[in-house]
């Protein structure tokens, strides 16, 4: 890849890469020429993804990561950080699908603890690292479109969401002055292998009718937000949430 869009050389740590979006969008910057290092808590999904890659002609490598735990967060970082790290997408999430009535104390601790705490977490000791080193970055936090709007039976999603969001701007304030950018990308529903079915039954249905352009994203729908977000191209931008969404934010109320 050419031009303000190439990442060749850089080193980015993906958070979460074992399934999901964590996988494509670890994929998508191997592609782009980042060396990729791979991390969750599934070590031998991840070292799988890792020989995909390389057969694909990319580089990666994996690490054993719990965002929930500090000491965890505090190793994969530094091995991610030595010999130096560009790139930190902050994709490690968990949903619980419950109506709030039924909701315990423990769904509202592991999903604000992995999405919101879990961020918070490798943001700060990646851009540690960074600053240390005098090096630049751009950390990218996977938030939803649930940080902005609300549904149903999701509230610590939609409040660990928002408060991704609120985290983005404050800490890309504070990290401007060490030419560390923070964003956050905020997908609509994405159509994956987990909810395929769901997408396409009769809910599904009735949910994408009220998406403005009538379809679900694909995974490969986020690369260009998120190249925008880690490379050159996007060097001015900071502090920001980009919405990949099919126009779901604006839908009509
Ligand atoms: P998946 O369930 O497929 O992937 C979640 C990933 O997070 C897994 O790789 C899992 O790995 C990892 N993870 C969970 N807990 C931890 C932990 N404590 N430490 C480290 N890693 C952890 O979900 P998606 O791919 O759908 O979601 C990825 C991100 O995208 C999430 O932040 C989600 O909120 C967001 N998102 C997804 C949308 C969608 O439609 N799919 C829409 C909007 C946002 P492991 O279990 O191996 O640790």
């Amino acid at each position: 890849m050419n031009g303000v869009f190439d990442i060749s050389g850089k080193r980015a740590l993906v958070t979460g890469a074992s399934s999901g979006l964590g996988e494509h969008f670890a994929q998508t910057l191997a592609r782009a020429g980042a060396h990729v290092l791979v991390a969750a808590r599934r070590v031998e999904r991840l070292q799988s993804l890792v020989e995909r890659i390389r057969e694909n002609g990319g580089s990666a490598q994996a690490l054993a990561l719990d965002v929930c735990c500090a000491d965890s967060v505090a190793r994969a970082v530094q091995i991610a950080s030595e010999p130096g790290l560009d790139i930190v997408v902050n994709n490690a999430g968990v949903s619980v699908a419950r109506p709030v009535l039924e909701q315990t104390e423990e769904d509202w601790d592991v999903v604000l603890e992995t999405n919101l705490k879990g961020s918070w977490r490798v943001a700060s000791e990646s851009a540690r690292w960074m600053v240390k080193q005098g090096r630049p970055g751009s950390i990218v936090n996977i938030a939803s479109i649930l940080g902005e709007r609300v549904a149903g039976g999701v509230v610590p999603y939609a409040v660990s969401k928002a408060g991704v969001l609120h985290m983005t701007r404050a800490l890309a304030l504070e990290f401007a002055r060490y030419d560390i950018r923070v964003n956050a990308l905020a997908p609509g529903y994405v159509s994956t292998e987990l909810n395929a079915d769901f997408l396409a039954s009769e809910s599904g249905k009735r949910l994408m009718s009220r998406i403005p352009q009538r379809r679900f994203a694909d995974p490969q729908d986020l690369d260009g937000a998120l190249l925008l977000l880690v490379s050159q191209a996007g060097r001015a931008i900071t502090g920001t949430t980009l919405a990949v969404d099919g126009g779901h934010l604006i839908s009509s109320l």
